[in-house]
């Protein structure tokens, strides 16, 4: 808990200039095309919310590149989610990992809604 990674003041810089990127690049609506629980076979296409943080549909950085491939906080690294999907990550990279290499199972944990 100490050393999350979310906390330090580089990923909170990568954070920063990812939205606003994403923001002048006029993405206003959640482009997550992966198979997240609560959009799954769907794009998400929430309404982001760039202003407020911590809601299901704020505007949050993803990496492009997972950190457990590799990714880095860096320029090209970042990509706009809605908190929803991007609290998701955990499940996508571990999904993206596996596809490349075997089939994997559609069936997953979590609530059904
Ligand atoms: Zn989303
Ligand atoms: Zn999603």
């Amino acid at each position: 808990m100490a050393t999350s990674r979310t906390g330090t003041a580089k990923y909170k810089a990568w954070r920063t200039r990812t939205l606003h990127a994403a923001q002048q690049q006029g993405i206003t609506h959640c482009p997550c095309k992966a198979n997240c629980t609560h959009h799954a076979g769907r794009r998400c296409n929430v309404w982001l919310d760039y202003v407020v943080s911590r809601r299901p549909n704020s505007a949050e950085p993803d990496h492009i590149v997972p950190h457990a491939l590799g990714g880095r906080e860096t320029r090209d690294n970042g990509a706009v989610l809605c908190r929803r999907c991007n609290q998701s990550v955990g499940d996508k990279t571990t999904n993206r990992q596996r596809r490349t290499k075997q089939t994997v199972p559609t069936i997953r944990f979590g609530r059904a809604t």
